[in-house]
């Protein structure tokens, strides 16, 4: 057993390397008071990143990867966006810090129930703030003790989701904000043992990478960060039950810790105790 460490709701599972697995989306709770102001299909919780714990445990095992993760639903507050509101990608429909629609475009709060900017700042507060306060604890320790960070951003996604983008998903999409969130040689590793496998990919294609990336990813001050959005037919059923699927999670789990290896490989050379970058 790792030793946990909580900020608020927030958990830090302590490893021992400089790899850092973020987990913003696979929680499922929600206070009582936010429930009873949800839709039906929001209580459902569909958007969730389901199983994203499970799918990696094996992997924080092998890595002895530090894990950040929050117990608390996206639909409260989405620590993946810019806490000013702004959207991710202007020129297209995404889903907002404190989201009013799921991912279908079904109106997640009910009339007149709708959290206001009072609430939104409360909502900061409680979820977003401490999730942010893990991440720097935890890259600073990898920086402090390793010289570099590796954060991985874990995320899932149903396939086809028509509102969000067209047509259906490559198996893997990994984002690095353009080539801003890590260095050039870390992501040309990735896309080389991509390349190889048998899944479908594309790199900074519809995902870019989200807020927690985009702001902590800093090549140049030794924090290597990318996000990975995997569709969730890779793993799991996307319907209800949300059914696991053990045998597809093992292939997926292969790749990603052929990734891993690559990733930290490379940052390694780059950021070796000693080296200039
Ligand atoms: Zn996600």
């Amino acid at each position: 057993m790792s030793a946990i460490d909580r900020i608020g709701p927030v958990e830090i599972a302590w490893g021992d390397s400089p790899l850092v697995f973020s987990q913003p989306h696979a929680g499922t709770f929600l206070p009582p008071e936010m429930t009873a102001a949800m839709t039906d299909a929001a209580r459902a919780l569909p958007d969730t990143d389901w199983w994203i714990d499970r799918l990696y445990a094996p992997l924080v095992a092998r890595f002895s990867a530090t894990v950040v993760r929050t117990p608390v639903s996206r639909y409260a507050i989405d620590v993946n966006r810019d806490p000013s509101g702004a959207s991710l990608y202007a020129d297209r429909t995404t889903t907002g810090l404190v989201p009013r629609e799921t991912f279908d475009g079904a109106p997640l709060w009910r009339p007149g129930m709708e959290p206001d900017e009072a609430e939104i700042a409360r909502r900061k507060r409680l979820f977003f703030e401490p999730y942010h306060a893990a991440l720097a604890a935890a890259i600073e320790r990898a920086r402090l003790r390793f010289g570099f960070c590796l954060l991985w951003d874990c995320h899932s996604i149903r396939s086809l989701v028509p509102r969000l983008f067209e047509g259906r998903l490559p198996t893997i999409n990994l984002g690095t904000f353009d080539g801003r969130s890590c260095s050039p040689a870390l992501r040309a590793a990735a896309e080389r043992i991509l390349a190889n496998s048998a899944e479908s990919f594309v790199i900074d294609g519809r995902f870019k990478g989200g807020w927690i990336v985009r702001h902590w990813g800093r090549p140049q001050a030794r924090i290597e960060a990318v996000q990975m959005e995997l569709a969730q037919r890779a793993y799991m059923e996307e319907a209800p039950p949300w059914s696991f699927v053990e045998d597809r999670a093992e292939r997926i789990r292969a790749l990603f810790a052929e990734l891993v290896a690559g990733a930290l490989e490379e940052a390694r050379r780059l950021h070796a105790p000693g080296t200039v970058s």
